[in-house]
Formats: structure tokens, C-alpha cells, sequence
């Protein structure tokens, strides 16, 4: 289990990572504008200067969204966050999950186990004793000669 969360973590982080990678090139745009904006004549494309970059927005944009997706893989596991969806692969995603409930069900299993253990223990304990006639020791149910004095029951 353990394991399998590490892997997801770092997943989670490399999406993290991502997200804020992206929401930086997004941002960007807007202060490339607002620089245009406020100088217009400086940046003026016909005279050497450059129109702001909505590309890096939009590349921005999708590594967010990539990003985003990543992090629920992350978090959820590929199967889990719905993208994969072959099912050896969700078998494995929630194999911790069966695992946990395997051990529960054992549990249940050996408890029950105790049970009958302890109500075979008490059935032992009530094996019918026979009382001789002759000498009054006690046989069990099905011996044909006393114990006690030998004589047949
Ligand atoms: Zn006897």
C-alpha cells in the first residue's frame, strides 16, 4: 500500500508541477498585453517591437489542463481518476483495496474458526460418562468394561 502511494505522490507532484509551469506561461500573456497596452508606440510590431505571445497562453493553458489530469492520476490512480479503463489495470489499482477486504474476510474467517474450536472443545467436555454399577467409577458412553474394576458395563 505503501508503495503504491509513493508512486502516486510523486505522480501528484509531477502534475503540481505542471499546473503551476503553465499557470505561469498563462499569466505571462497577460503581462506581455498589459505592457503593449500601456506603451503601444514602444512595442509597435510595424517598428521592430513584438505582439504579445498568446501562444504561450495557450501552451500555458493546456500543460495546466495536462497538469490537472496528472495530479488526478496522482491522486486517484489511473484507473480511478476514469482514463484508463482497461480493467487489469483497475485490478491494480485497487488491488490494496481487495487486499485490506481479503484480510478482513481471513479475520472473520479465523474467528469463526476459534468458534468452533471452543464449541468442539465443549462437546469433548460432554462426552456422556457412564457410571459403573459395580464400583461407581465413570466410563465413557461406549466402553464395554469399567475402568475401575473391569467388569463388563
Ligand atoms: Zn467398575
Amino acid at each position: 500500500m505503501e508503495k503504491i502511494s509513493k508512486e502516486r505522490k510523486i505522480t501528484y507532484y509531477i502534475g503540481l508541477g505542471m499546473i503551476v509551469i503553465g499557470f505561469l506561461l498563462f499569466i505571462s500573456v497577460f503581462f506581455e498585453v498589459a505592457s503593449f497596452m500601456s506603451d503601444p508606440f514602444v512595442n509597435d510590431p510595424f517598428s521592430g517591437g513584438k505582439l504579445p505571445s498568446m501562444l504561450n497562453g495557450v501552451i500555458g493553458f493546456f500543460i495546466m489542463i495536462a497538469g490537472g489530469i496528472v495530479m488526478n492520476i496522482g491522486a486517484k490512480g489511473a484507473a480511478g481518476s476514469g482514463i484508463i479503463l482497461d480493467p487489469e489495470k483497475q485490478r491494480e489499482d485497487l488491488k490494496p483495496f481487495n487486499e485490506a477486504k481479503g484480510e478482513m474476510i481471513n479475520d472473520v474467517i479465523s474467528n469463526i474458526d476459534a468458534v468452533n474450536h471452543l464449541t468442539k472443545n465443549q462437546e469433548q467436555k460432554e462426552i456422556i460418562k457412564i457410571k459403573c454399577r459395580n464400583c461407581g467409577s465413570l466410563n465413557d458412553e461406549d466402553a464395554k468394561f469399567c475402568k475401575g474394576c473391569g467388569k463388563e458395563i
